[in-house]
């Protein structure tokens, strides 16, 4: 490869963990690496096991075992640690694989971890009650911009968790000042980089030690595969790689190489996403039915200045605030709950599918329940939010389709109003 130290992120990624043809290595080669299927590797002899597990115990990644990945996964792991400008990555099963291993990694019975309010739900629902309450691992939620965390960390805080932008209302948090007063005191700064999917942003070049990444999204990019990534620093790596090989963490070469596939796209389907996103966003600003956008590129998102300042770019999640009053009224005008409109709103789309995860190639909508996946900030008192992830169809298409479903919510009034 050359030109690394110049060229663009884009053209890296491009060029990156490739077979390349040497004239003293393999003079013809494909573009991409093979899948490199296998259980059980075999070895020439006992003194190479020896030697190959010695190195192994060093540290060194070498075939020993399907468990510990082959040559497929290694190109991914290499790609991404690339992107993200890490020391090593390790690949797991599912976003959340990564995540609640990374919290197996850092913590002990009668550690303390703050968590930013804004996590991925099943962070807040299902790792701290099914693995820190039973762990004894006490947790308590900070601030999504992290504004309160000096005032909750105890003594024995050994981790702080954060995801920025975070899920759903993509809540902006400054990395750096975390880092600041995570460093000097030993803790752990563990950061769910999905949104940018290792891409359009970097926590640790801001002073994070773990960047964990639900390559089910953007890195796959075609709603087709489930997988995770940690990507460590030179100190995380030993705690992080050991747990997840104590869990049997591990994916397959098929699972690899597609996600592989999919990285090899991201820049250019991220842009994508981001001029089809920003189109939607900005139309949804001027709806009268909305009382809020949630897209971290418009300078009316609270924490602009942070993604200004460190991201590289934007994607295809976009969230709205409907107008409470609005709904409201409509609402008791037909003598119906406000979700029977929000659920007519949903039917109503066509191009937009109903369904969990997001950056796949198409767009899709679904209701967030806030109150259920906040607990620091107050959501009680705000109106039906809605998180569309803007795809990959034309945009005047999802435009029009969002315009009759803004119809179709008044829809019932007008009938009786003839
Ligand atoms: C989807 C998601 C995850 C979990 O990824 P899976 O691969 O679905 O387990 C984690 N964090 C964020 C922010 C996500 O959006």
């Amino acid at each position: 490869m050359q030109n690394t130290d110049t060229s663009h992120p884009q053209t890296r990624l491009l060029h990156t963990a490739r077979p390349l043809p040497t004239p003293d290595g393999a003079p013809v080669v494909p573009v991409n690496p093979g899948v490199m299927r296998a259980s059980t590797l075999l070895y020439a002899d006992m003194a190479t096991m020896r030697e190959v597990h010695r190195r192994r115990a060093e540290g060194e990644r070498n075939l020993s075992y399907g468990r510990r990945g082959t040559e497929t996964a290694y190109a991914l792991e290499d790609a991404i640690t690339e992107m993200e400008g890490g020391y090593r990555t390790r690949l797991f099963p599912s976003g959340l694989a990564a995540i609640s291993t990374a919290f197996l990694a850092f913590l002990a019975p009668g550690d303390h971890v703050l968590i930013s309010d804004s996590v991925y739900g099943p962070v807040r629902k299902n790792i701290c009650v099914d693995v820190l309450d039973r762990m004894q691992v006490t947790y308590d939620f900070i601030a999504a911009d992290g504004s309160d965390v000096e005032e909750k960390l105890q003594p024995r805080t050994r981790m702080i968790y954060a995801e920025s932008p975070g899920s759903a209302a993509y809540e902006m948090c400054d990395l750096r000042r975390l880092s600041q007063i995570a460093k000097p005191r030993g803790i752990t700064l563990a950061v769910d980089n999905t949104w940018a999917s290792g891409y359009l942003h970097h926590p640790l070049a801001l002073g994070a030690d773990v960047s964990l990444i639900a390559c089910t999204k953007y890195i796959v990019g075609h709603s087709d595969v489930m997988m995770g990534a940690a990507v460590c620093n030179k100190s995380s790596w030993a705690r992080m790689e050991r747990t997840a090989h104590a869990l049997g963490q591990v994916v397959s070469a098929d699972d690899a190489y597609m996600a592989l596939r999919g990285l090899r796209t991201m820049p250019v389907r991220l842009a994508a996403h981001a001029a089809n996103a920003t189109e939607v966003a900005t139309w949804l600003l001027g709806r009268p039915e909305v009382a809020q956008v949630f897209y971290p590129s418009l300078p009316t998102h609270r924490g602009h200045e942070i993604w200004q300042r460190d991201f590289t770019g934007t994607c295809g999640l976009v969230s709205v605030e409907l107008a409470r009053d609005y709904v409201l009224e409509l609402a008791s005008a037909e003598g119906i709950d406000a979700q029977d409109l929000v659920d007519r709103f949903v039917n109503s789309l066509s191009w937009f599918g109903l369904g969990a995860s997001w950056g796949g190639f198409e767009s899709l909508v679904l209701p967030m329940n806030m109150e259920a996946i906040r607990s620091v900030a107050d959501w009680s008192r705000r109106g039906p939010i809605l998180r569309f992830h803007i795809g990959l169809e034309h945009p005047s298409d999802l435009l029009a389709d969002l315009e009759s479903a803004f119809l179709a919510l008044r829809s019932g009034v007008q009938r009786q109003i003839p």
